[in-house]
Formats: structure tokens, C-alpha cells, sequence
């Protein structure tokens, strides 16, 4: 009697814990016996990882690790005053100028109502000096372009064309009048520029010859010819023209001014990169442009190079934006989509795309830091940009591509982002340089042989 007793005492202790309702429940489903006799014949260890793996679903409230692309902390290198501009740009890019971005690219359309967002940010003619430009170091504008792409690398690339390709002709090549006349108003971006050096038939041999004409002819040239891809030019208030001096044969730079006699430029169309850059082709027919108005200190190709080798470097971090905007966001997606009643961002497949995007976007950004800080010490040469923009343009398109397919079916919606991404990595393969050309360059500086022909 005394041992039935304590059966039902033994009994009510165990049952005190068991919520009923819930062992009907399971009662429904599965044989509770079955289940018993199983787990009864496991060992400690056996059942310590039976615990372990039901207790997965019940911590729900653990924090998950922060989305951050930067592995390496490389934004805290920066000094204080830097790291604040940085994560100034960050803020506007995510909560003003974001929310825009996807009806603008849909549309092929450019929004005009992000210049004043981004010039208030003072942030343009980032590295220049005077001229109201706020003399930024190279590895702060390398960071300023990669916060700027890591949202959209169509806003990326209207801001380089203005900050670097045309506001840095006038600024290397241009005479004091024509510095004092553009670069504040390009500064404020209350005036943009555009950069017009390839033509429809002439891509990467600019180098090798220009079709673009310029005649001499008293104190003013007379332009004749077409470009092809001239980013901006649709609405730029200046257009910075490469054309070849029919005289010496040479390659100069002309400003040529928003709606000269003769100057005619037609939207790019159906592109399916970078829809919101307004690419254009121009037509110039006896355009004439005064000589004051002829970039004074270029007078060869290599003057013209010497803007090229600046901005490449800054297309290298445009390309880490790029990479960077579509791993974190594949990352949160991964952490949120959930397959087979966990999230996607559990599995071992996933997990192994995610740390291969990660590792090729920190080399990507510890090399484009280092490339930033030999330019700050005026050591940068053609093939140190170059290998940078062939190894991270080429990276992003891995990168981009595998955070599409983390993403499965969502990975083509322009809501989630990546897709947009994906097809903007195409356009900064090719430009500035395709991989080609840029590995061209690399394989003749360490070579000693030039293979372009
Ligand atoms: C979205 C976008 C924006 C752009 N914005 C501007 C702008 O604002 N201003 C401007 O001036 N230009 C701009 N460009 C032009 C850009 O710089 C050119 O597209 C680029 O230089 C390549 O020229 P291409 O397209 O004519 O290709 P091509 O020169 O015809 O090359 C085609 C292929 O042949 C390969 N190739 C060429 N020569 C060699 C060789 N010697 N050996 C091996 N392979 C070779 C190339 O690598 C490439 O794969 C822009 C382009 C794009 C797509």
C-alpha cells in the first residue's frame, strides 16, 4: 500500500510541470509511448543535444549580431571628425534619399531633388583644395563613395562624374579663371558637369586616338564630332569634351557650355544598368568654344590620363558600395526567411555564400583602403588604381550575384534591393576602364612588355 502511495506521490510530482493541454496536443500527433521509450535509452550526451536543439525555437528575444559589412573596422581608422562625415552620408542616403531610389529607376529617370540632399553634405570636390572644397583626405572620399554606392550606385555615379571626373578636369587641368569660374558653383552643385571622352566607335582605345575634331581658328575651335555613354550629359550645365587638335595632333579639353549653337545630346535609352544615370550621345556640328574656354594645361592624352588614374580609384570603392549594399542586405534577408521552419540564415549552404561574399568584400576594402592612403601620399600610380578596379569590380559581380541567389525568387524584385545591384555591377565593370584594359595596364607595369596590340 505504502509503495502505491508513493507512485502517486512520484506521479504528482512530475505531472505538477506538465502543462495538460499541451500533452493532449502532442498526444494527437505523435505516440507519446514510442517517443518515451526512445528517449529513455539516451545517454547524457545524447540528451544534452536533444535540449540544445529544442531549445533553438525558444530564444527568440536573443539579440542577433549587428549588419555590418565593414569585418575589419576599417571606418574606425578614420579620425573622429571623418567617422562622423561617414555616417552623416549614411543617414542621408538611407532615410532621404533611399525611399526615392527604386520609382526613379524604374523610370529611367534622374531625381533632381537628391542635389540638394547631397550638397548640403558638403562632401563635393571632397579632396580639393580652395575653391570652397573641404579638403578631405583620399580615404574619407574613398569611404564617402562607398556609403553613397552601398544605396545606390546610380547616385554613386552621377556624384563621381561631378566631384570627380568633371570638377577634377578643371581642377588639375584648368586655368585659375576657369577653376574660379566652375569649381565653386560645381562645389555647391548649384552647376554640373559632365565628362565626355568615348565615342560611339572609340571605347578603350581613347588612348590611341580620338575622332572628335577641334579646329583652330583665331581665338576660337570649332568641334566636330559625336561621344557615346557621357553620364549627366543630358542636363550638365558644363561638358568637359576630348577632341583632337586637327593641328598637332594632340588631345585637348574643352568646356563646353549647356545649349551652344551646335551641341546636341540624346538620352541613352532601355539601359538596364544604372537606369537613373542619364547617359547620353552627343552630337557636336561646328560647335564652337572659345579659348578661353580650352582647359588650359591639357595638351596630350596624358593630361587627360591624369584625371582617369584620380577617379579610378574611386570607382574601385564605388565598387565596394555596390558589394557592400547587397551582402548586408542578403544578410538580413537570410536572417529573416524562413524554409523548413528555421531561417534561411541557419543552413550550412547559405552560411557558406554569405562568408565567401564577406571575405572578398573585406579584401576589397583593406585594398581599396590602402590604394586610398598611397594616393593620400601622392604615391598612386596607373597600375595600383587599375589592379583595385579589376579585383573589386570583378569580386562585386560574385558578390552580387551569390546575394541574389541567397535571396532565391526575392532576389529579382527590385523591393528587396540586390536586384538592382546586380545589374548596376555590370555597368561598373565596364566603365573606366573595362577588366581588360585595366589588366592590361597592370600586366605591362610588372611585366615590362606592353600586350595592348
Ligand atoms: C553606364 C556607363 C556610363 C559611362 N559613362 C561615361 C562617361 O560619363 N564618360 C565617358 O567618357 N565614358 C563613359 N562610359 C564609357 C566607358 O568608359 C566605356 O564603355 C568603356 O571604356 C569601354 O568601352 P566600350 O564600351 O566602347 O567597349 P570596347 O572598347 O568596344 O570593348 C569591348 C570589349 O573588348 C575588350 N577589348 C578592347 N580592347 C582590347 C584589347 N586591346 N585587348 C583585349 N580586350 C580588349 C574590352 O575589354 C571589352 O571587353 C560609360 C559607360 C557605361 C556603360
Amino acid at each position: 500500500m505504502a509503495s502505491v502511495f508513493s507512485k502517486i506521490k512520484q506521479a504528482y510530482q512530475l505531472f505538477k510541470h506538465i502543462d495538460i493541454e499541451k500533452f493532449e496536443h502532442l498526444a494527437s500527433k505523435v505516440d507519446l509511448g514510442a517517443v518515451m521509450e526512445n528517449v529513455s535509452h539516451m545517454d547524457d550526451v545524447q540528451l544534452a543535444g536533444l535540449m540544445k536543439m529544442l531549445g533553438k525555437g525558444s530564444h527568440k528575444d536573443k539579440p542577433l549580431p549587428p549588419i555590418e559589412g565593414d569585418f575589419y573596422h576599417l571606418g574606425h581608422a578614420l579620425t573622429p571628425e571623418e567617422r562622423t562625415l561617414q555616417l552623416k552620408v549614411r543617414e542621408v542616403m538611407e532615410t532621404e534619399i533611399k525611399p526615392l531610389i527604386n520609382e526613379y529607376w524604374l523610370k529611367a529617370e534622374f531625381p533632381f531633388e537628391i542635389i540638394p540632399m547631397l550638397a548640403k553634405l558638403n562632401i563635393c570636390g571632397g579632396t580639393y583644395q580652395g575653391y570652397g572644397c573641404p579638403g578631405l583626405s583620399h580615404t574619407v572620399e574613398g569611404m564617402i563613395a562607398m556609403e553613397i554606392a552601398r544605396v545606390d550606385t546610380s547616385v554613386c555615379t552621377f556624384f563621381g562624374v561631378q566631384s570627380g571626373l568633371a570638377m577634377g578636369s578643371i581642377y588639375l587641368l584648368g586655368s585659375e579663371a576657369q577653376k574660379q569660374e566652375w569649381l565653386p558653383a560645381m562645389q555647391q552643385m548649384t552647376k554640373i558637369g559632365a565628362f565626355g571622352l568615348t565615342e560611339p566607335e572609340v571605347g578603350s582605345a581613347v588612348a590611341a586616338g580620338l575622332t572628335m575634331q577641334a579646329k583652330r581658328n583665331g581665338d576660337t575651335w570649332v568641334l566636330n564630332g559625336q561621344k557615346k555613354w557621357i553620364g549627366n550629359s543630358t542636363f550638365a550645365d558644363v561638358i568637359i569634351i576630348w577632341a583632337k587638335d586637327v593641328g598637332d595632333g594632340q588631345v585637348k579639353g574643352f568646356l563646353v557650355r549647356k545649349g551652344s549653337p551646335g551641341l546636341a545630346v540624346k538620352k541613352i535609352e532601355d539601359k538596364m544598368a544604372l537606369r537613373i544615370v542619364q547617359n547620353g550621345i552627343i552630337t557636336l556640328t561646328n560647335c564652337e568654344v572659345v579659348e578661353s574656354d580650352r582647359l588650359a594645361n591639357a595638351n596630350s592624352y596624358k593630361d587627360t590620363a591624369s584625371v582617369l588614374r584620380m577617379t579610378r580609384a574611386g570607382v574601385a570603392w564605388q565598387a565596394v558600395g555596390c558589394a557592400r549594399g547587397a551582402y548586408e542586405s542578403a544578410l538580413k534577408y537570410t536572417r529573416e526567411r524562413k524554409q523548413f521552419g528555421r531561417p534561411i540564415a541557419s543552413f550550412q549552404l547559405i552560411q557558406n555564400h554569405l562568408v565567401e561574399m564577406l571575405t572578398n568584400l573585406t579584401a576589397m576594402q583593406t585594398m581599396v583602403f590602402r590604394l586610398s592612403q598611397l594616393q593620400q601620399e601622392g604615391k598612386i600610380t596607373d597600375e595600383h588604381a587599375s589592379l583595385a578596379k579589376v579585383f573589386c569590380s570583378l569580386r562585386t559581380r560574385d558578390i552580387v550575384s551569390k546575394a541574389r541567389e541567397v535571396m532565391g525568387g526575392n532576389g529579382i524584385l527590385l523591393e528587396h534591393d540586390v536586384a538592382r545591384f546586380v545589374a548596376d555591377a555590370e555597368a561598373i565593370y565596364s566603365y573606366e576602364g573595362t577588366k581588360e584594359i585595366n589588366t592590361l595596364i597592370v600586366g605591362r607595369a610588372i611585366t615590362g612588355s606592353s600586350a595592348f596590340v
